[in-house]
């Protein structure tokens, strides 16, 4: 379901063990010699031939040049594979992009430009370098520079400090990258935290902007109608279609914002069914499913326009970091700071205005719950959704059941598309496919009852208690009162999510006491963490 499954990256453990120490596949003297460290060779495909349908170009083969290893990230279209390039050993990050999934002449589009402006952009030192680019016949593969420090949001966290003055120095390659982009003549369009991950774990490694799959090159005076980005990024004039460049001020701002305050300026209030859809990685359904209740909320709150300076930590933040933050986020766009001029401002100088004194920890608490949910939340949410009761779900069930007419047991994608008018939605045929293609991440074409129930069942009955406690108990194998690192590993392991690593990051997060183990207050705890998710949206209609 969704990425319940996605975290678990083919091949991983093959990565691990081969890239360990260098190869070199014969000896001058003739003799064989067998090194354990060898790259496997590249496996045996059928030669590809003709051009690809997207880049027209020849196809070629990326897994004869590159071994691919764990997953690092997946996103609308594209799943990211840490590869090690066979001859080098370098270590990259492979974006690859099934070409099935890009239905329609504007989805082609936007992956040959993804591909031409970060080439056009590549040389710049808060920009993912392009390595180079494959086509076969399922995927293009982006092989770019590997950001191995991983995301912003996650490295302000552990650091656990934070002032003004370190969040105008993250700030700075933000903009740095929005100043580059309008000066080369593109416009980002989906400015968001999640799209800067640092290169290194050093500490002062550089940011770095990974996503142009949203970028267009524009003209001075090219008016925009593309809704498109991210609903609490999203620039008024963009709601309303009609935009240019200044759309990325507004975003940057947004970020800002949220580096400031833990918490974004525009919200819709409550959680409704969206934050279930965002938590499970489905982001092309969120897209298709409307959520009036809350999207919408955060439209409005967009198109009010009304900032908060008032509730915690506003007052203690100084009044040059309000004044920049009010200056970006100006209703006309005409108003607006450009990039260069945000640069310029007092705040944003080296030794400027942002001072060194440590912000309030709260604003630190509220961006980690600002994060999306971590991997052992989303597990615990499908245990829970496999053991509701029958008379908890009955109204799923009947939901499932009536586009299941030939009960089978699974939807089918022309079952999906019979079925959805009848909740009330409109969805065009390659919108339903996303659906579909969303929530069937064994690929077998259908969706089950259990993935349907998983990603529809409402945020509250996470709260019941007793399904707390049934999950928790799923977990605590030898009901001891503690889950404990082997249990973790042995759950992960049957969710095909579970690497050392992931283990690790999961007892940091949940495991307050610092024990080692979690025991069922942390685990009620985790699960309660209200969960304000990043809300994607990318449609084009
Ligand atoms: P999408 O367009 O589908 O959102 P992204 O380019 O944002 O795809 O990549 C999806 C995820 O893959 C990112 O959120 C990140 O976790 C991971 N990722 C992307 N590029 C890199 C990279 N260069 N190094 C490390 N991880 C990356
Ligand atoms: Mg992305």
């Amino acid at each position: 379901m969704g990425n319940c499954s996605g975290g678990s990256g083919g091949g991983g453990n093959d990565f691990q063990s081969s890239s360990s120490a260098p190869n070199q596949n014969g000896r001058k003297d003739g003799k064989i010699t067998v090194l354990p460290a060898a790259a496997p060779p590249p496996p045996r495909r059928p030669v590809l031939t003709g051009a690809g349908r997207i880049l027209g170009r020849p196809m070629s083969d990326v897994h004869a040049a590159y071994i691919f290893g764990r997953e690092l990230g997946r996103g609308q279209f594209g799943v990211t594979h840490l590869v090690t390039h066979r001859e080098t050993r370098q270590s990259f990050a492979c974006k690859s992009i099934a070409t099935r999934k890009l239905l329609n002449p504007d989805d082609v589009a936007d992956v040959r430009r993804e591909v031409q402006i970060m080439h056009h952009l590549t040389g710049h030192r808060n920009i993912v370098e392009l390595k180079e680019v494959f086509e076969d016949r399922h995927n293009v593969h982006l092989v770019m520079e590997l950001c191995a420090g991983g995301e912003l949001f996650d490295r302000i966290i552990t650091k656990g400090h934070y002032s003004e003055r370190a969040a105008a120095a993250i700030f700075r390659q933000i903009v740095t990258v929005v100043h580059a982009c309008h000066s080369m003549g593109v416009m980002h369009r989906d400015l968001k935290p999640e799209n800067f991950l640092l290169l290194s774990a050093d500490d002062n490694s550089p940011l770095k902007a990974t996503d142009f799959g949203l970028s267009v090159f524009f003209k001075p005076g090219e008016v925009f109608k593309d809704l498109v980005g991210s609903a609490y990024y999203v620039a008024p004039e963009v709601l309303r279609r009609s935009y240019s460049a200044e759309a990325d001020i507004w975003s940057a701002g947004v970020i800002l914002y949220i580096l400031l305050s833990g918490v974004p300026p525009f919200w819709g209030g409550k959680y409704s069914m969206l934050s279930l859809w965002s938590l499970l990685d489905l982001d092309s359904v969120l897209t298709i499913f409307e959520c009036p209740e809350n999207e919408q909320g955060i439209f409005d709150a967009i198109l009010r326009g009304h900032l908060d300076f008032v509730s915690d930590p506003w007052p203690s933040i100084s009044g040059s970091a309000k004044d920049l933050v009010k200056k970006m986020l100006q209703a006309d766009p005409k108003d607006r700071l450009t990039a260069a001029e945000v640069l310029n401002h007092p705040w944003m100088r080296e030794d400027g205005d942002a001072s060194d004194k440590p912000l309030d920890i709260a604003v630190l608490s509220r961006m980690k719950q600002f994060r999306a949910m971590n991997k052992l939340k989303k597990v615990a949410l499908k245990v829970i959704a496999e053991n509701l009761s029958e008379e908890e779900i009955i109204g799923l069930k009947e939901m499932f059941k009536s586009m299941d007419t030939d009960n089978s047991g699974t939807i089918t994608f022309e079952e999906l598309k019979a079925g959805l008018p009848k909740l009330g939605t409109k969805l065009s045929e390659s919108e339903v496919r996303q659906l579909m293609e969303a929530a069937d991440v064994d690929g077998n074409g259908t969706i089950d009852y259990i993935e349907f129930i998983t990603a529809t069942m409402h945020m509250n009955r996470v709260e019941r208690e007793d399904h707390l406690y049934k999950a928790f108990e799923y977990f605590d194998k030898d009901k001891s009162g503690y889950i404990t690192m082997e249990e973790l590993e042995h759950a992960l392991k049957e969710y095909n999510m579970g690497d050392a690593n992931t283990i690790k990051e999961i007892l940091a997060e949940v495991d307050t006491d610092n024990d080692g183990k979690i025991n069922y207050e942390e685990f009620v705890a985790m699960m309660r963490k209200g969960n304000p998710d990043m809300a994607t949206t990318r449609r084009r209609k």
